[in-house]
């Protein structure tokens, strides 16, 4: 049975002992301690990292009454222990802070924490019930208060019959004695985690996401360290629009707005004047020379102009591009199969593409000489 030292005070960072076994597995050593301050995966807390003697830790299990630590490489004797704590205090700011948060939106609601997760740059909470706006912003306004206050975060062991009394969360049923977390005026709740030691440790949590999930919601929270962290990236990206807007940033959604407006005007302009312009380049055209050349460079102009032709003559052919890039091509018609001359084209001008009988897409390595002359003498002679 491993001695717990992180249930007699969570800021052990270092520690001596002694290496009971260390058996190799896949991909390292599974290690037991006599005692030790890392934290095995639980509760939604992942395990700790760190360092036992010179060998570094990646994950930390429990397994019956022994605690699992993962080697990279083998141990023995006494050691000298050291626990990532940037982690683990991370860690206990993210769990500390789930549970003001839940605790103060189930007080709100009535609503259950469901499903709760820990992830790499986030924490996610589940409720089983809708949660408006408004809710969720008392929730995080009265969570903060709770930071600020700074109140201690006790543990309580209730007997049975002591547990019997009192009203509390708990994400699973449990058997054994059960270990209460209590929050005064946020929470108070089953847990075997890690916490700090005072409220205040927590620093802040902002909810920055809630989307339906379920019967309920799903909220993402940035607590701690990550609620910094969004901070800063917000705040370089929001100063960054709010330069190149030349708006306030706090209106920087509504300098945005209307520049999508006037880009959705220009465009619809653009269309109406392109319209025109491929209206003009079709009209001088001859059923000798159903052809058109357009400077774009695109695949979609190509077929549109192509299809313009061919409303009018039997054939319609249309590039777009240049001599330097090559031409995106087209060619339509209601009345013939056009992927034989589309072979013909892409074997003589250094082609690919293909289509179906009534119309055919590709591109051309080759000048707007070279494709005219081999239009006019090889596609359309007859
Ligand atoms: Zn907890």
């Amino acid at each position: 049975m491993t001695g717990k030292l992180y249930r007699e005070n969570q800021y052990i960072k270092e520690f001596e002992a002694n290496v009971i076994s260390c058996i190799p597995v896949k991909g390292g050593y599974e290690t037991v301690l006599d005692k030790t301050a890392f934290y095995p995966e639980g509760g939604g807390q992942p395990g700790d990292r760190g360092f036992i003697g010179s060998s570094s830790v990646t994950d930390t299990v429990e397994r019956g009454e022994d605690i699992i630590h993962i080697c990279k490489s083998a141990v023995q004797g006494k050691v000298r222990c050291s626990i990532d704590w940037n982690f683990r205090f991370l860690n206990m700011q993210q769990h500390t802070g789930e549970h003001i948060f839940s605790g103060i939106l189930h007080s709100l609601t009535g609503f259950d924490n469901v499903g709760f997760h820990m992830g790499e740059t986030d924490v996610t909470v589940d409720f089983n019930g809708p949660v408006t706006g408004e809710i969720l912003l008392q929730t995080e306004k009265k969570s903060n208060e709770i930071i600020w206050k700074n109140i201690p975060v006790k543990e309580i062991f209730p007997s049975a019959e002591e547990l019997s009394g009192y009203e509390y969360r708990s994400k699973k049923e449990i058997s054994g004695q059960v270990r209460l977390i209590d929050i005064e005026g946020a929470d108070l709740c089953a847990c075997c985690g890690t916490h700090t030691a005072y409220t205040g440790e927590v620093g802040l949590i902002k909810a920055v996401s809630m989307i339906n999930y379920k019967q309920g919601v799903r909220i993402t929270l940035k607590i701690g360290a990550r609620a910094l962290d969004d901070y800063i990236i917000k705040n370089e990206n929001a100063a960054e629009i709010s330069a190149s807007l030349c708006a306030k940033t706090e209106e920087i959604a509504s300098a945005v707005e209307k520049l999508k407006e006037k880009l959705s005007r220009e465009h619809l302009g653009f269309t109406e004047l392109k319209k025109k312009y491929f209206g003009l380049l079709c009209s001088e055209l001859t059923a000798d020379y159903p052809v058109v050349f357009d400077d774009s460079g695109s695949a979609d102009d190509a077929k549109i102009l192509a299809d313009m032709i061919a409303k009018k003559y039997p054939v319609g052919y249309a590039f777009s591009g240049n001599d330097d890039d090559g031409y995106k091509y087209s060619a339509v018609s209601a009345v013939t199969d056009v992927r034989e001359t589309g072979k013909k084209i892409n074997a003589a001008l250094n082609g690919r593409g293909g289509g179906k009988p009534e119309m055919i897409t590709g591109s051309v390595k080759a000048s707007r000489v070279e494709i005219e002359s081999f239009l006019k003498e090889k596609v359309l002679q007859g």
